[in-house]
């Protein structure tokens, strides 16, 4: 006879993982039971984040066990958009969408399919454009555009490596940081707290933004910009530093190429029409090119609040390269570090086979007949970048992806030429894009045969899809990293983990989806079964493994490892045409562009008198990273309604309280918005939250009530409000309008 015991205590695991719910990447201990997780919380011993979690990473595994997750695949059995779905299994529905890319392929060419992949959920973050890069494809899209694409290009094209505007300021060392366009408060806390270490040390802060935000509240010099006008600001900037002869001759002397262009075009603008323009007052922008001028090092941490003002971005960019370069303050301790690409082991361009896509393909990705980088310019940048960090092709390939507008009127109009197939990723195109109405006729269009989601939720973009397959959270799936998946760009060092727990059974990761896929096309033999054994080929040259850097809690340095501590040596040769620091771009003047930074506006700017007022859109907050949060009971609770934010003054002259629901219209469109009132915004200035409203059905004419709500209604995609380098579009510095809903 056995008498009953006290009942068995289910272990408890804990796991560290890197936190995959933004792009800061804490370090994260997940306890886990029976395969469960029950608790969350900051790891002390992360050498990065020593303890750090945010609200989003406190509550990851709500989304995890979310009860509206897809977790089965599903087929379209109606109408696009009808709302009918049948459950299939995953080999049913892979076996019938290769078999569709097989038949397209074979008639239309592979460059008829195209992949769509939103920003950064894990360490498998656009693998997928190794299988069109293998299948033969250039039509991967990526958001880069809008994500430190231009940032990186700009840097690139002046120094040849990038982006060095994360370098975090290092505290007694670093005598002034500049935060532009970034509210790192939010977006970025782990270098928000290197900020306020090095205020706390003497280091001054001087923040670049339309809003009085959090970061703007501590600074000692707040300069409230125009939204869109940053170029001129730069300028004048440049300006002045050259004028008043606060630059580091000995570092111009030696590295760079092209001031004397840049002095002749700077020093002949005038100081006063761009104060006017960008809407800061010449004493304040004098205050901050003396404080710049006579505080090195100065650290610059841009954001993408520049990357997302369309037409000037590249110039912005450019114009904060040689402001850097200019000041002396590159490759210097506590400045910005030039970190390049890892020497030892493979990273983006190796890791996605860019190679493995011919050269005459790459020239014709949509897009690349308008966007010179996106095709036959980029070459010339990679071979340069090459050429100064040891031979290493193809770094920079993470910002060379085809244009998704273009992707759009491919697949409506066929021109250039028809694309017939797409795969979206962790992505919702119709809320995320601009010209939203562009976006919905492709997705709606009788040319789109093929359209599948692979996400965790639905979407708008999933509801018209004829396949959504359900995808791992990053908590169920190894994470594998150079700064961010396979980028790179941030020297030798990666990081690892196994996954905190398995996924549930009908789900899969996105490299397991684009393995498996690729078995059914003949090209098996390139995907081994396991995610780290792929990832083990990145480190093998390194004589690393999977299992040793996962152990290694925390990111772990190669041999040539250049961290941000120890970034004070200078490249012989920079990764640009000259080999020096171009100040003026022999690539733009090659491209028929403006070979120094100079200062554009959208066209719809222009003309648009019956629209007063400016909008911007986007914005972070540390409860959200795009819709990677959204689901989240305490995003919600904060961002119940797609809100804007008004001035009182403005919203008093239009009769709209706060909390009110009222009419937001550019030239391009208009849609409903709910009032926040703050007298943080200048009074002609409205700022549009990014939109996400999952309430609602997928119906096909109105799929989660976007047409009357999103915002990228009201944005531009068109080319001629874009930058013409890589087609980065129009989400802020839009004419628009507001009136009170009747
Ligand atoms: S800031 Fe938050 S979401 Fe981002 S990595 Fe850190 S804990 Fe995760």
């Amino acid at each position: 006879m056995t008498t009953a015991g006290p009942a068995p205590v289910t272990p408890v695991t804990t796991r560290p993982v890197v936190c995959c719910g933004c792009t800061q990447q804490c370090g994260l201990r997940v306890d886990v039971a029976d395969g469960r997780i029950l608790d969350i919380r900051g790891d002390r011993a992360h050498p990065v984040s020593a303890g750090y979690v945010c609200p989003k990473g406190k509550d990851a595994a709500e989304l995890v066990y979310h009860p509206d997750r897809v977790l089965t695949p599903r087929r379209r059995i109606g109408p696009r958009g009808s709302g009918q779905w049948a459950d299939v299994s995953w080999d049913e529905a892979l076996d019938d969408i290769a078999a569709r890319i097989a038949r397209l392929t074979a008639a239309d060419g592979a460059r008829s399919l195209a992949y769509s992949y939103g920003t950064f959920r894990g360490g498998d973050w656009g693998i997928g454009e190794r299988f069109l890069n293998r299948h033969g494809s250039p039509n991967s899209c990526g958001q880069d555009k809008i994500c430190y694409g231009p940032l990186t290009l700009a840097e690139a094209l002046t120094y040849g490596s990038g982006p060095t505007v994360f370098t975090a300021p290092v505290a007694g060392i670093t005598r002034c940081v500049v935060v532009w366009g970034m509210r790192p408060a939010a977006s970025a806390p782990l270098l928000w707290r290197a900020i306020g270490a090095a205020q706390k040390a003497g280091a001054q802060l001087i923040v670049i933004d339309p809003e009085r935000t959090r970061e703007a509240r501590h600074a000692d010099l707040w300069l409230q910009v125009q939204p869109g006008r940053d170029a001129e600001l730069a300028l004048a900037l440049l300006h002045l530093l050259i004028k008043d002869d606060l630059i580091d001759h000995a570092f111009v002397r030696e590295h760079t190429t092209g001031f004397e262009d840049l002095r002749a075009h700077v020093t002949g603008l005038e100081p006063v029409a761009l104060a006017k323009a960008c809407g800061v007052p010449l004493s304040r922008l004098q205050e901050a090119a003396a404080l710049i001028g006579r505080s090195r090092p100065t650290v610059f941490n841009a954001g993408n609040g520049l990357c997302q003002t369309g037409a000037p971005v590249i110039q912005i960019g450019r114009a904060i390269a040689c402001l850097i370069a200019v000041t002396g303050n590159l490759g210097v301790a506590g400045g910005h570090a030039l970190l390049g690409p890892p020497r030892d082991m493979l990273a983006n361009g190796d890791m996605l086979d860019a190679a493995a896509l011919p050269e005459a393909e790459r020239a014709r990705r949509v897009g690349a007949g308008r966007y010179p980088f996106l095709g036959h310019g980029y070459r010339g940048l990679d071979d340069a970048v090459a050429a100064a960090w040891y031979g290493r092709q193809h770094s920079l390939n993470w910002i060379a992806t085809a244009h998704e507008p273009s992707l759009w009127q491919a697949i409506a109009d066929g021109t250039p030429y028809p694309v017939k197939a797409l795969i979206v990723q962790h992505h919702n195109p119709l809320g995320a894009n601009p010209n939203a109405p562009a976006v919905a006729r492709a997705l709606q269009s009788p040319n789109l045969e093929l359209c599948v989601v692979h996400d965790l939720f639905m979407s708008p973009t999933a509801a018209l899809a004829d396949y959504v397959l359900p995808a791992a959270h990053w908590l169920e799936k190894p994470y594998f990293s150079f700064g961010i998946a396979f980028v790179g760009a941030f020297g030798d060092y990666v990081g690892a983990n196994h996954a905190a727990t398995a996924p549930p059974p009908g789900v899969r990761s996105d490299y397991e989806l684009w393995r498996d896929l690729a078995q059914r096309l003949g090209d098996g033999a390139a995907w081994p079964a396991r995610a780290e054994d792929f990832y083990a080929r990145s480190l093998a040259p390194a004589g690393l493994d999977f299992d040793t850097v996962a152990a290694a809690n925390g990111p772990l340095f190669g041999a040539a490892a250049r961290h941000p501590d120890h970034a004070t040596e200078l490249p012989p040769r920079y990764g640009t045409p000259s080999g020096k620091v171009e100040l003026s771009s022999s690539l733009l003047a090659a491209w028929g562009l403006p070979a120094v930074p100079t200062a554009a506006v959208p066209a719809l700017g222009r003309d648009a008198a019956d629209f007063p007022l400016t909008l911007t859109t986007g914005g972070r907050t540390i409860e959200g990273f795009h819709e990677n949060a959204q689901h989240l009971r305490r995003y919600r609770r904060t961002h119940a309604h797609p809100a804007a934010t008004l001035h009182p003054d403005t919203a008093a002259r239009h009769g709209i309280r706060d909390g009110d629901w009222f009419t937001l219209e550019t030239p391009l469109g208009r849609v409903r918005q709910q009032a926040r009132l703050s007298a943080a915004l200048a009074a002609h200035v409205v700022c549009a939250d990014r939109w996400w409203y999952p309430e609602g059905t997928g119906d096909a004419q109105d799929p989660y009530g976007l047409w009357a709500t999103n915002i990228n209604v009201c944005t531009s995609d068109a080319a001629d409000d874009s930058d013409p380098v890589m087609g980065a579009w129009l989400l802020r510095g839009l004419p628009c309008r507001v009136s009170k809903e009747d």
